[in-house]
């Protein structure tokens, strides 16, 4: 093989939105790249709810008209609800923070920098991410659908990486000069070089299918809150409901729960599923009614980080990251936005020749930043629910929380209302007498006794 002359600049391995838009966003600056993926599209995934600094993505790569001709439901705000035998437990007040056992929020409340619609979506993600991967084959991306990469030869030349797949019995190499990692939980390249670190406290599994003709009224406490994402907490410890609208008339409904409440047998997760949903009346009557559209899926385990998502010609962006709990609804955002801040980089790193891990750093501090907010945040949820929803009844704090719901959450100072937040279950913990402290979930537990010292 002559290594001379790379057959690209860029090679990207999977074709989800961070392949795809790391595709697009590069093909569109005139640089070479191509994209291996090893399904053939349009293919289900998880993953169906936006946060709204997408919009910014869309918008920069000129997408933002294919969204909207291809009607996705928008999506305007979220919503939590906690069942009912829980909600005396949320009667609570402390120090002007009262909690409810709902809340629910409106983008449009909070003005966001570069997003100027109200809306974000709920997406079918085979049909996003089939329209993502195109747009990028429109600006001269090149894609290989159905090829499935087996690892990449970071050695083969001094000034080259080399791709390895193979098609059919054929083994192939394709060279470049920078490897993006985008094949999702797979991650591919963090597991040849030994960096994927499981994470010590989130064990998460979920189990979801989509339903056709469920009145999604049955769940909405006031008018208009139809079209939301719901986020429904379940009487488990950690344990919640996604309801997420696919179509006008097809849900997607999804329960999150820990590994130990995962039973072993396929028959009795599915028993699981409608047990838990049995434990929200309304919405068990709901689905009940409703057809239940696909079979389950489950997706397991998936909370890790990496020991570096930059390396010498390599970027691991997306979920071959780092993959933090969906609660908010984070990892399309992540992934898209990985591409938004890697691809300058990426093409500072063509133009000098540079192509050392240091040539990414921008990329890596920034989404480091991100999903560190993300995760801290995460983690004071499931430390205390109450204390999340009663941020968002106030005012004090409503538009800071909403910062971090729409996806702002990589500027260098970190958010303050994180802090406060911590400070305050720091103090919940330490407090057996605190009208709160029964409330605190068993995850994350002594988190943030000592960042609040
Ligand atoms: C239970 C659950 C619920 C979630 N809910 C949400 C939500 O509501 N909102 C949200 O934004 N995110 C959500 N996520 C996260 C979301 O699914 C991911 O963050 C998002 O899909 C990441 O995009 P990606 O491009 O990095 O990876 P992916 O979308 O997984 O894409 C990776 C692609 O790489 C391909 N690939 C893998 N290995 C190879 C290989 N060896 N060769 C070639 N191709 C390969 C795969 O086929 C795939 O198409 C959820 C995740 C889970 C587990």
């Amino acid at each position: 093989m002559n290594y001379s002359v790379p057959d690209f600049d860029v090679g990207i391995i999977g074709g989800g939105p961070a392949g795809s838009s790391m595709a697009a966003y590069l093909a569109k600056a005139g640089v070479s790249c191509v994209v291996f993926e090893r399904e053939l599209f349009p293919r289900p995934h998880v993953g169906e709810s936006l946060v709204p600094s997408s919009t910014r993505v869309f918008k920069e790569l000129g997408f933002l008209e294919k969204m909207e001709q291809n009607k996705f439901p928008y999506k305007y705000g979220a919503v939590w609800t906690a069942s009912g035998s829980s909600s005396s437990a949320y009667e609570h007040d402390w120090e002007g923070l009262s909690a409810d056992c709902k809340a629910d929020i409106r983008f449009e409340e909070r003005e966001q920098p570069g997003v100027d619609q109200i809306h974000t979506y709920h997406v079918d993600r085979g049909k996003f991410d089939n329209l993502l991967l195109h747009h990028a084959c429109g600006f001269g991306a090149k894609v290989y659908e159905g090829v499935g990469v087996q690892g990449v030869d970071f050695d083969a030349d001094p000034n080259y990486a080399a791709i390895k797949y193979t098609i059919g019995k054929k083994e192939c190499s394709t060279s470049c000069r920078i490897v993006v990692d985008a094949s999702g939980r797979k991650t591919l390249v963090g597991n040849q070089l030994k960096w994927r670190i499981k994470d010590p406290v989130f064990d998460q599994y979920a189990i979801h299918t989509w339903f056709d003709n469920y009145d999604r009224r049955a769940m909405a406490y006031k008018e208009n809150l139809t079209n939301y994402i719901y986020v429904h907490f379940l009487p488990i410890t950690n344990s919640w409901i996604w309801q997420i609208p696919i179509t006008e008339t097809i849900t997607s409904l999804g329960v999150v729960t820990q590994k130990k409440n995962f039973a072993k047998s396929r028959e009795s997760r599915e028993k699981f599923f409608w047990d838990c949903v049995a434990s929200r009346p309304e919405l068990y009557a709901g689905l009940k009614a409703a057809d239940q559209m696909r079979p389950f899926t489950e997706e397991g385990d998936y909370s890790y980080a990496m020991k570096q998502i930059a390396g010498d010609r390599l970027v691991l962006a997306g979920d071959a990251g780092r993959f933090v709990d969906p609660i908010f609804s984070t990892g399309v955002s992540i992934a898209l936005n990985s591409s938004r801040f890697a691809h300058k980089d990426i093409i500072g790193a063509l133009e000098t020749g540079n192509f050392k891990r240091e040539a990414f750093n921008n990329f890596e501090t920034t989404i480091r930043r991100g999903t560190k907010n993300w995760y801290n945040f995460i983690s004071v949820y499931y430390r205390l629910n109450v204390l999340f929803t009663a941020f968002i009844l106030d005012p004090r704090y409503r538009l800071d929380v909403l910062k971090l719901l729409q996806g702002d959450v990589y500027e260098e100072q970190e958010p303050p209302v994180l802090a406060r937040m911590r400070s305050i279950v720091a103090e919940v913990e330490r407090n057996p007498k605190h009208v709160w402290h029964n409330l605190l979930g068993d995850l994350t537990a002594n988190a943030f006794v000592e960042a609040a010292a």
